[in-house]
C-alpha cells in the first residue's frame, strides 16, 4: 500500500488527508499544532509527533503549508533527511515561481522528485474531493502520482514544466481577488438603490456577471449555504491568505516590468482587512469592509 505523509492539516490538507485515507491510502500527517492531527485519527489517518516519523517510509510528501518560508524549511529540512530515493514530493501550497522552481531543481539534485500542485477549489472542494490541481513538473512523474490526486481532485491539469502550476494559481487568484471586489461592490450598490439581492444573484447568475467569487464564494450573507459569508465568514481562503496570493502576482509582474492596475486596487482592501485584524476572516468578508467610506 503506497504511504503518504501530509505535512500541514490545517483548513485544506485536513479534508485532502480524509480524502486520501478514502480513497484507500495509508496516510501519516504532521502539523505544528498537533490537535489538528489528533482530530484525523478517528478517519483512519495516523498522527505523527514529527515532520520525520510522517516522512519516513512514505513513497509521497504532500505539503499543504501557508507560504514559501514554511515549504522550504520542510522540504530542504525534514523532506531531504528522511526522504527515501525516488519518493514524489508534491507541493499544493501557494508559493511564489520562483521558490517553485528551485525546490524542483534541489529535489532532483537529490533524487527526488517534485511536482509544483497548488489547487483551486477551497475548503469545499478540498472536503468533497472536487479540487483542480494546477501541476507543474516532469509528465512522467505526474503520471506516477495521478493516482494520488484522484481521491481528492475533479481535475488535475498538467500546466507544464517546473513552476508552472504556481504560475497558473497565480493568475486564477489574481482573477478571483478582483473578483471578489466587483461582487462586493455590485451587491453594495444593489442593496444602496433598493435591489434585493437575492434577484440580483439570481439574475447574474445566469448573465454576463456570473463567476466563482459570486455563485461559489458569495460575500452576501444567506444567498449560498455553504459559503462563508453563511457562517459568519469563517473561512474558507483568510484575507491573509489571499494578500499573499495578490502580492505573489504583483510582484511576479513587476518582474516582468508589467503593471497590475486592477489587482494592485484589489490588493489594497485585503491590506486593509489584514490591517484591521481580519486576517483569519475570510477573504469575502471584502463585501463588509467596502460598505465603509475609503
Ligand atoms: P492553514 O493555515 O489553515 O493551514 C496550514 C497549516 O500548516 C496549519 O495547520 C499550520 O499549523 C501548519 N504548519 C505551518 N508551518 C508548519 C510546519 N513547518 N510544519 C508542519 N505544519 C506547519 O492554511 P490553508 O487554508 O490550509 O492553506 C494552505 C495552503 O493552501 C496555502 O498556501 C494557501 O494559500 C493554499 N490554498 C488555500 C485555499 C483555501 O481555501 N484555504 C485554497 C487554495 C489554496
Amino acid at each position: 500500500m503506497t504511504t503518504i505523509a501530509v505535512i500541514g492539516t490545517g483548513n485544506m490538507g485536513a479534508p485532502m488527508a480524509r480524502n486520501l485515507a478514502r480513497g484507500g491510502f495509508k496516510v501519516k500527517a504532521y502539523d505544528l499544532v498537533a490537535e489538528k492531527t489528533q482530530a484525523l485519527v478517528d478517519d483512519g489517518i495516523v498522527a505523527c509527533d514529527s515532520h520525520a516519523e510522517a516522512i519516513t517510509d512514505s513513497q509521497i510528501v504532500i505539503t499543504m503549508l501557508p507560504s514559501e518560508l514554511e515549504v522550504r524549511d520542510v522540504v530542504c529540512g525534514p523532506v531531504f533527511g528522511q526522504a527515501s530515493s525516488g519518493c514524489i514530493v508534491i507541493d499544493s501550497s501557494t508559493i511564489n515561481l520562483d521558490d517553485a522552481r528551485n525546490l524542483h531543481q534541489q529535489c532532483r539534485e537529490r533524487g527526488l522528485r517534485f511536482l509544483d500542485a497548488p489547487v483551486s477549489g477551497g475548503t469545499m472542494g478540498a472536503a468533497s474531493g472536487n479540487l483542480t490541481f494546477m501541476v507543474g513538473g516532469e509528465a512522467d512523474t505526474l503520471a506516477s502520482a495521478r493516482p494520488v490526486f484522484e481521491p481528492m481532485a475533479k481535475n488535475i491539469i498538467h500546466c507544464g514544466g517546473a513552476g508552472m502550476g504556481q504560475a497558473t494559481k497565480m493568475c486564477n487568484n489574481l482573477m478571483l481577488g478582483i473578483q471578489m471586489a466587483s461582487v462586493a461592490e455590485a451587491f453594495n450598490l444593489a442593496k444602496r438603490v433598493g435591489l434585493d439581492e437575492g434577484k440580483l444573484f439570481e439574475v447574474a447568475g445566469q448573465s454576463s456577471g456570473n463567476c466563482a467569487a459570486m455563485n461559489v464564494f458569495c460575500p452576501v450573507p444567506g444567498l449560498v449555504d455553504s459559503a462563508p459569508s453563511s457562517h459568519g465568514y469563517r473561512p474558507g481562503f483568510t484575507a491573509e491568505l489571499m494578500l499573499k496570493d495578490m502580492n505573489l502576482a504583483i510582484a511576479a509582474a513587476a518582474r516582468q516590468a508589467l503593471e497590475l492596475r486592477t489587482g494592485e486596487t484589489a490588493r489594497t482592501f485585503y491590506q486593509q482587512m489584514v490591517d484591521n485584524g481580519e486576517a483569519a476572516i475570510d477573504f469575502s468578508s471584502i463585501y463588509r469592509l467596502l460598505q465603509q467610506p475609503g
